[in-house]
Order: C-alpha cells, then sequence, then structure tokens
C-alpha cells in the first residue's frame, strides 16, 4: 500500500554549509524550513564577487566527503600555489626561505561559496526564511514551536547547526536544557571564530614573477600569516590579521608591510575586502575572543525533547570537526538517523 501520509515538517536552524548539506539529504523525506538569521546562505562560509575566500579557504585530500561532494555537484578544485620561496618576517628583517612540504591543499575555483550556492541550487523544495534570527525553542503538544521574534515556526523535528556556544547564549528553551548540556554546549569553541582574514586583489601576481609562493610568516606586521589567494583572473592575496584597529588603519598598515614583504607593487592594490569574524554575532560570543592555542578535540551528541531537537555543525563532529569536513559529517549523521539507516 503506497503512504500517502502528510510528510513530516523539518526545521532547520541555520542556512550554513551543515544546514544545506542536511536539507539536500533529507528533502526527499520531509517538509523543510530553514531559518537563517542572516540575509544570505553560507554560514562562516562567505565570498567576495570575484571569487575570493573571506571564511575557508582550503580542503585536503583526506576530506573525503568534501571532494565527494564537490565532484556530485561538478565543482572544480585546483591546488593551493606553492611555488617558489616563503618569507619570514621578525625583529631581524625579513628572510626568504623554502618551507618544508605540507600538506597539500586544493581550493575552490570560484571560491568556496561554489559549493553552498551549488547545495541551494538543488533545495527545490526547501522554504527559506532569510533575517530570521532564532529566539526560543518550546516543547509544545508534540511539537516544537521556534520562534523568531513574533514569527512561530511549527515542527515535528528541529535540527540546530548553529555553533555550540551561540545555542546557549542566544535560544531559549522551555522547558530548559539540562544544565549538563548547557555547559557542554559553553565548553566548545568556535572554530575559528577568533579569526579576522583580509583578501588584497592586485592587477597582477608580481610576487610569482619574484620566485615567491606568497606564503610568509611576519612577527611584524598586522598579519600574521599570509598566501596566495589567486583566482583565476583575479591575482590576490590573504591574510589573517589582528582587528583592534579601524578598517582605514587597517587597510593602511596592510599596506605598509605587504610593500616592506613583496616589494613597492603591493603598495597598490586593487581593494581590501575585511572580514573580522570575531565581530560577526552570527559567528562568535563573547568565550571566544580568547584565542584558541590547538584545535579542540571535537565532538558532540546533544539532543532534547525526546530526541525532537538535535544539534549539527561542524563542531558537533567527531570526523574533521571545526572543518567544512566536520559541517558535512555531521550532516550525513543527522540524516542517518533520520531515515534509520
Ligand atoms: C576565517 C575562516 C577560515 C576557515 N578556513 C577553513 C579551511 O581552510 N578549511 C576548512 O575545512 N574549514 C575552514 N573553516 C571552517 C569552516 O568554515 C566551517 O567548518 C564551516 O563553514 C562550518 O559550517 P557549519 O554549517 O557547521 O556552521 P556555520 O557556517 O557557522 O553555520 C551556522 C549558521 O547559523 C546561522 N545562525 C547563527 N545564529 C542563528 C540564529 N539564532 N538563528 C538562525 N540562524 C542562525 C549563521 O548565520 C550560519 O548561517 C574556516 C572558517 C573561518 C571563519
Amino acid at each position: 500500500m503506497p503512504n500517502h501520509s502528510k510528510p513530516k515538517c523539518l526545521i532547520i536552524i541555520g542556512a550554513g554549509l551543515s544546514g544545506l548539506y542536511a536539507a539536500y539529504l533529507l528533502q526527499d523525506h520531509f517538509e523543510i524550513v530553514i531559518l537563517e538569521a542572516n540575509d544570505h546562505i553560507g554560514g562562516r562560509i562567505l565570498g567576495t564577487p570575484n571569487g575570493g575566500d573571506l571564511g575557508p579557504t582550503w580542503v585536503w585530500s583526506h576530506h573525503k566527503a568534501t571532494l565527494a561532494l564537490s565532484q556530485e555537484l561538478g565543482l572544480t578544485l585546483f591546488a593551493q600555489y606553492t611555488k617558489g620561496d616563503a618569507l619570514y618576517d621578525d625583529p631581524k628583517g625579513v628572510q626568504r626561505f623554502n618551507p618544508a612540504p605540507f600538506a597539500p591543499s586544493a581550493r575552490f575555483a570560484g571560491g568556496v561559496s561554489t559549493l553552498t550556492d551549488a547545495l541551494y541550487n538543488k533545495l527545490h523544495r526547501v522554504k527559506f526564511h532569510f533575517n530570521t534570527p532564532v529566539d526560543t525553542i518550546l516543547d509544545q503538544d508534540d511539537e516544537i514551536i521556534v520562534q523568531s521574534g513574533i514569527n512561530r515556526y511549527q515542527g515535528d523535528k528541529v535540527i540546530s547547526t548553529l555553533p555550540p556556544r551561540l545555542i546557549a547564549q542566544n535560544i531559549r528553551f522551555s522547558p530548559p536544557l539540562s544544565s549538563q548540556i548547557v555547559s557542554e554546549l559553553n565548553q566548545t569553541p568556535t572554530w575559528m571564530a577568533q579569526s579576522a582574514k583580509a583578501l588584497i586583489s592586485y592587477e597582477s601576481a608580481f610576487w610569482r614573477e619574484d620566485g615567491l609562493s606568497g606564503f610568509a610568516i611576519s612577527h611584524q606586521g598586522i598579519l600574521g600569516e599570509i598566501h596566495d589567494a589567486s583566482q583565476a583572473d583575479h591575482p590576490a592575496l590573504f591574510g589573517f590579521f589582528h582587528a583592534n584597529r579601524s578598517v582605514e588603519d587597517s587597510k593602511s598598515a596592510i599596506i605598509d608591510q605587504l610593500t616592506r614583504l613583496f616589494g613597492p607593487y603591493a603598495a597598490h592594490p586593487l581593494c581590501i575586502d575585511l572580514k573580522d569574524w570575531k565581530i560577526d554575532p552570527c559567528c562568535s560570543t563573547p568565550l571566544d575572543q580568547i584565542p584558541l592555542r590547538d584545535h579542540p578535540d571535537y565532538g558532540l551528541d546533544i539532543s532534547a525533547f525526546d530526541g525532537r531537537f538535535s544539534c549539527i555543525g561542524t563542531e558537533t563532529s567527531y570526523i574533521e570537526g571545526g572543518y567544512l569536513e566536520g559541517a558535512l559529517q555531521s550532516a550525513l549523521k543527522i540524516s542517518k538517523q533520520l531515515l534509520g539507516i
């Protein structure tokens, strides 16, 4: 007998990579509504119009789910540019060196946003509500009510993809989550929430002509670590920066530093894009202002309301938590649970 019962309603909170991928995997089995605080998809994946990345940049060969999904979606990857010398910048001056080979990393042609854009374009039946920051989740008479201000959404099942600390700090639960769950959420740092990234675009990749890879480690300037960030027709460098100055001061400090490191051509960028993740309330909390010394040991199993509320997202993944791969693995795990496979 065919089953004509109405599909259950699944509410996914957050339209970052894990939320979009969970929707992609589950859209044939549930009516899906995605509630997103921002006015755009992607979460920590954030691009510029020229394919630059202000969030993640790299994927590695052991990130199997990321590579498989990229292939399935027809995306192109290319190797990170590493030819030539690197620079080491300390009080003794700028020195050229040949870095020890590290695990080769790949980049997305057109930027990492091509991954979230491609997923979004496949979600024909999923309903999106942007500018919808969830503030309350209620367990009520066999249904879960999710609220954003005066707007209410009813679902049979709710998946949060928020970084764990954002759940603990920004969402009210009724009945409340146990103190043990709140403590676990608060103790899980958000990966890269302490970072700020600058993308500096140029007319040409002049550093390559000088035998430089674009990679630099600096103890002297605003950018601590610099890499070649060029896309096909858009030469660029990117760097992680210390973001305790105004935007204009940061930009002029970046130009000064790059000119000192890479020579006079560096003084004339086409543009500089900055993104300070520390001050993005959809990523970072006051607890995340302290820099992390090491990559945390991620993995969390959080559910409540008799299993009708669950948490996914990269920080919940025991496999490559923190990375794009962790976000995908967490979505794969919940989809298997919900489909009973
Ligand atoms: C600067 C930087 C560099 C990185 N480099 C790499 C790299 O090179 N390689 C790599 O693999 N990974 C890297 N990462 C990590 C990678 O970006 C993340 O692992 C991945 O994007 C996380 O996806 P997610 O869906 O788990 O979370 P998120 O992308 O954080 O998604 C959560 C979503 O929830 C939304 N949201 C928040 N609060 C609310 C609310 N109250 N209501 C509704 N919606 C809400 C957010 O807006 C967001 O869209 C980097 C991250 C950053 C910031």
